[in-house]
């Protein structure tokens, strides 16, 4: 079975992507393959971060590797958090700072649309990289609806539903997300090799 290696140590998604790629590809993490420390993330794009991640275990790995980008892309913010959703209110904020500072930027503002986009970057075995882009749209509300999920999910509603991503279960979520849509083009490519 061929090896992918995983750049991440997010275990919930790495449990998801080895249960579809079972007995069909060997996924290891970045702890599995022993490397510690931190993969830079200095570029100005989700592709061209993910890209940056997955290249630089590719340097020093030479296995066929993958790493994805995420980022809440809200238009009346001119496209904020964007690639900095993950420490839009600072270095070590938490998922609740991060949403309290969009409730408080976008305040009543009438445009509440915005996106959800996931760009994963493959490197496959001959150093060649290969895009896949995922995107879910919708809205911020104007409070936090939910429990379940991480992140923005309590404050995201999607496009023709009601319920916010925290009060959708896994398999709802994932059906429409677009970390979701990103993987399935991914898996599809690596299933019709
Ligand atoms: P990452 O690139 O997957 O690490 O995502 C960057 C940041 O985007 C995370 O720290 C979260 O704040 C946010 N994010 C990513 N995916 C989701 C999601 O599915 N729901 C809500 N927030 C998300």
């Amino acid at each position: 079975m061929e090896t992918l290696i995983f750049a991440t140590n997010n275990s919930h998604k790495l449990q998801e992507i080895k249960q579809i790629l079972r007995n069909k590809f060997n996924i290891k993490s970045l702890n599995d393959i022993g490397f510690e420390g931190d993969i830079p993330e200095t570029h100005p794009t989700l592709q061209g971060n993910s890209l940056q991640k997955a290249q630089y275990i590719y340097d020093r790995y030479q296995t066929p590797c993958f790493a994805d980008d995420t980022g809440l892309v809200i238009d009346a913010l001119d496209g904020e958090p964007g690639v900095y959703s993950a420490r839009y209110a600072g270095k070590n904020a938490s998922f609740e700072d991060n949403m309290n500072k969009v409730l408080e930027k976008l305040g009543n503002h009438k445009n509440r649309a915005a996106r959800f986009i996931t760009v994963i970057t493959y490197i496959d075995t001959n150093g060649t990289p290969h895009f896949f882009e995922g995107m879910v749209n919708g809205f911020i509300l104007s409070e936090k609806r939910g429990v379940k999920g991480f992140g923005y999910d309590p404050i995201f509603q999607p496009a023709g539903y009601n319920k916010t991503f925290a009060e959708m279960n896994d398999d709802e979520k994932n059906a429409i997300s677009h970390r979701g849509r990103a993987t399935e083009k991914f898996v599809n490519f690596l299933l019709t090799q």
